[in-house]
């Protein structure tokens, strides 16, 4: 049966306790076993929701769309190699965390939830802001004062209460957390329903693909929500027989804030918090994930690895993507800086662009 569990401890939570973490504080999984019905899914309308079987919610859930998923896989040239180009930019918020925010919010609703309050640098904030705004959840989001205004202005336009918070993201963090004595937290790196909405971006490749694995999966790697949850959505398709082995998950950091990569390249099991310093990848910009180990693990298990890219190359390849009619966020550009610079890739190489240039345009 499904549940919730502490990766600390081990206790075991009903799957629809109103929690967003353990008693002892721990980060909490989701046990759940999915299934998959490939035919339902041919026959359903282009979004997420058309795994609806390997998606924790149950038959007769409710979702709230705006028609996130299904996103365009586009071949673009890179340096002489093709790559695949995962359209995550033309989400309906202009990010991958769609993929999550619709998929936590749909949760929430069946919990009953009527308030929330969250903690971001933008993207995850506009996110959760929309969805609330279609399910008619009041929500609050927590910004570093860095966060660019356009992001800020897309947050505000849902309607969501903007909270700036000066300091760094961990004092973003934790203002967010403190009022979650008054709301539910609709965290994007706490709560694994979010993680079970961005795992979908691994059935849209595997099936874009005509049902089969690619051999390389590049992505930005902050908290890890897409890495973890490309890893989550992976192994399911494994673990059901859809695919027969895991491709190799490359995540790229920028290395004005690389504490996964510091990690990795210590051959630490967790990292440690960092100093960051201003980086053009604002998007990628943690200095102390909250699930490196799971993020480092998922990476050591397919056989990938950690790159850090200096904000030159990502400036580099964000002119390269530009070129090749791609407008996508500094963040995103840094996976494709990062293919540039990893070892030994070959085979079929999937890039997300996990979002819209737009959202980082400086006046
Ligand atoms: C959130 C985000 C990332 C990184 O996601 P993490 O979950 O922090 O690893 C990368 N690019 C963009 C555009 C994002 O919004």
């Amino acid at each position: 049966m499904t549940h919730l569990v502490c990766r600390d401890t081990g206790d075991h939570y009903p799957e629809d306790a109103p929690i967003w973490r353990s008693d002892s504080g721990g980060l909490l999984d989701l046990k759940f076993e999915p299934r998959f019905d490939l035919k339902a899914t041919a026959e359903r309308p282009p979004t997420l929701w058309r795994y609806r079987e390997a998606i924790p919610l149950g038959d007769r859930a409710e979702v709230v769309s705006l028609g996130e998923g299904f996103t365009p896989l586009v071949e673009v040239s890179l340096d002489g190699r093709t790559i695949l180009a995962k359209q995550e930019q033309l989400s309906p918020t202009g990010s991958f965390k769609d993929r999550g925010a619709s998929v936590l919010i749909s949760k929430l609703v069946q919990l009953g939830i009527k308030r929330v309050v969250m903690d971001s640098s933008g993207n995850a904030g506009a996110a959760v802001a929309a969805y609330c705004a279609r399910a008619g959840i009041a929500c609050e989001i927590y910004v570093p004062e860095s966060t660019s205004p356009a992001k800020v202005a897309q947050i505000e336009s849902y309607g969501a209460d903007i909270v700036k918070v000066p300091g760094s993201r961990e004092d973003t963090a934790r203002a967010a957390m403190k009022a979650a004595d008054h709301a539910y937290y609709a965290s994007h790196c706490w709560n694994p329903y979010f993680f079970h909405g961005t795992k979908t971006i691994a059935f849209e490749i595997v099936e874009q693909l005509g049902w089969r694995a690619p051999d390389v999966m590049v992505t930005p790697v902050g908290h890890g929500t897409l890495l973890i949850g490309a890893y989550i959505g992976f192994c399911e398709l494994r673990d059901a027989g859809l695919i027969d082995r895991l491709p190799r998950l490359i995540g790229v950091q920028s290395a004005c804030c690389a504490p996964l990569h510091a990690a990795w390249r210590a051959g630490l099991p967790e990292a440690e918090a960092v100093a960051p310093k201003r980086t053009l990848a604002e998007g990628i910009s943690i200095s102390n994930p909250l699930r490196s180990r799971q993020c480092l693990e998922a990476v050591r298990e397919t056989g990938g690895q950690i790159v850090a890219v200096d904000d030159e190359e990502i400036r580099d390849a964000l002119q390269d993507a530009g070129r090749s009619g791609l407008f996508i966020e500094p963040a995103s550009a840094a996976a494709l800086a990062g293919v540039k610079k990893a070892e030994s890739l070959d085979g079929t190489i999937v890039v997300p662009l996990t979002g819209h240039g737009l959202k980082a345009v400086r006046a």
